[in-house]
């Protein structure tokens, strides 16, 4: 039943009898959707992740409908919709915050990702008739042919997101054994899996990150080639990449996704610097940062807290930033200094891989280049710090360094307790420092040793 064919044998269809999906567990406006194109007289269907969720008993992120309306047909229904998309025009419907992307039944055997076509703010063209078109390593880089619900199953990545609900009558199609691999929790791709990732390496990152978020376990021959095809993903434009990254690492199971980004060797193709200073020290300070700063961004997310990529990226990249920022230091160079020159160089090769938008590594390098400053104790610099823009963020990533054994937890204590005094009593604190400082500021303050020992940057140690 698992193999990709033009047009598919006749689905199982699953009465609602023998399924758990009930309209009430489905949104309002996506009800909505399926109505009106249904009372129209087309087929709709809800399709992919929101079906799989919520026959696993969570709550869906978004709606997807497929319907055989093309994307004209579903724009004269609604007058709260805009046609997107360059190469395939997906209907994207609003109501209120939410919008319901509509997508019209492909023809093509081989799917492509809603992702990779570029489906951004532009008007949509009118649509250009072309055939498929696949590159050397066999990578379906274009397909514009509108289709039937039994040509689009073939489209999707994943059984368990190749599953319809049909308006019509409340029942689940299934092409691919997708109930069963539901039920079984088993993440298996649709049709060959080399050539399903050939076809989209980024259905690499799908795999791990449908195993993090639903807990499911690869099938063999989906896990097999991942290992070895993972260089693939070297040719996803970085822009992508980053839409990638942010779903694996922002959505609540960033942790499990990292170890699972290291198991599957596709951590090199994203962060090569990070996989490589990981190799070296698998168990060191930068590598137990990574898992600390993971787990508190997971538990951000899990009490619906704000969280950055900048945040991420800074914790990802410090093993690479720390180590180029040693030699600088050690030449002489102040040791904030040292550390935004070394986030410079990092980001720069970066950027060939996951493309970081400089509104995430200015303050990215900001942050990182402030955490020196954390030893200064004494004065009124002392105080004006914690009235920086920046300071909350720093302070932050202060805190996991300590949670990580880069620093000295008396430090992070400091900082957390004059925070909570009131202005006078800060005032006193400070001076108390300067007074200690004063003491021994002959040994502390001397740039360099006499017989060159090794300077330690301060934020850098481990
Ligand atoms: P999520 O819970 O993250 O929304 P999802 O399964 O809905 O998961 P989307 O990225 O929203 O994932 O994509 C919607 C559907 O489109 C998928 O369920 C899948 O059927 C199909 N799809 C998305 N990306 C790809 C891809 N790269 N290759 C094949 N099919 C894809
Ligand atoms: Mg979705």
């Amino acid at each position: 039943m698992n193999q990709p064919k033009d047009r598919a044998p006749a689905p199982v269809i699953v009465a609602r009898a023998n399924h758990p999906i009930s309209r009430s567990m489905i949104s309002s406006s996506a009800l909505k959707v399926l109505y009106r194109l249904k009372d129209a007289g087309y087929q709709a269907f809800l399709v992919g992740g929101c079906v799989r969720d919520i026959l696993i008993g969570i709550e869906p992120k978004d709606f997807d409908v497929a319907t055989d309306a093309s994307p004209e047909e579903v724009r004269r229904l609604f007058r709260n919709c805009r046609l997107i998309g360059r190469r395939f025009r997906l209907a994207h419907i609003r109501y209120g915050q939410q919008i319901i992307e509509v997508a019209t039944f492909r023809a093509a055997g081989d799917p492509i990702d809603p992702d990779a076509d570029d489906t951004d703010d532009e008007p949509a063209p009118e649509p250009v008739s072309a055939d498929r078109v696949h590159d050397d390593s066999g990578r379906l880089l274009r397909d514009n042919r509108y289709g039937t619900v039994d040509q689009d199953v073939w489209r999707r990545d994943f059984s368990c997101n190749a599953l319809y609900y049909n308006i019509e009558d409340f029942s689940i199609w299934d092409y691919v054994g997708g109930v069963a691999d539901v039920k079984s929790r088993t993440l298996r791709l649709i049709g060959d899996a080399e050539t399903r990732y050939r076809e989209d390496p980024v259905r690499m990152l799908r795999a791990v990150r449908f195993q993090a978020k639903l807990g499911f376990t690869l099938h063999e021959g989906t896990r097999e080639p991942i290992s070895r095809l993972a260089s693939l993903l070297d040719s996803i434009p970085p822009a992508r990449l980053l839409d990638e990254f942010q779903k694996l690492f922002l959505a609540g199971f960033g942790r499990r996704a990292f170890e699972l980004l290291v198991l599957h060797r596709l951590l090199e193709h994203l962060f090569p610097a990070t996989a490589a200073y990981l190799a070296q020290e698998p168990d060191g300070m930068a590598a137990r940062l990574i898992r600390a700063g993971l787990a508190n961004t997971d538990r951000r997310v899990a009490e619906d807290r704000a969280v950055t990529p900048m945040f991420l990226f800074a914790v990802l990249l410090f093993g690479p930033v720390s180590a180029a920022a040693q030699p600088r230091f050690e030449a002489g160079s102040q040791a904030g200094q040292a550390i935004a020159e070394a986030v410079d160089q990092v980001v720069a090769e970066q950027n060939r891989r996951i493309g970081i938008p400089k509104r995430f590594s200015i303050p990215m390098r900001e942050m990182l280049a402030l955490q020196p400053r954390f030893h200064r104790r004494e004065g009124r610099r002392a105080l004006a710090f914690v009235s920086h823009p920046r300071f909350r963020a720093a302070y932050d990533f202060l805190l996991l360094r300590v949670e990580a054994g880069g620093e000295d937890p008396a430090i992070g204590r400091w900082w957390t307790e004059i925070q909570a005094l009131p202005p006078d009593e800060q005032q006193k604190r400070v001076g108390a420092e300067a007074g200690q400082a004063g003491q021994t500021a002959g040994a502390g303050r001397r740039r360099r040793r006499r017989g060159g020992r090794r300077r330690k940057a301060p934020a850098t140690e481990g």
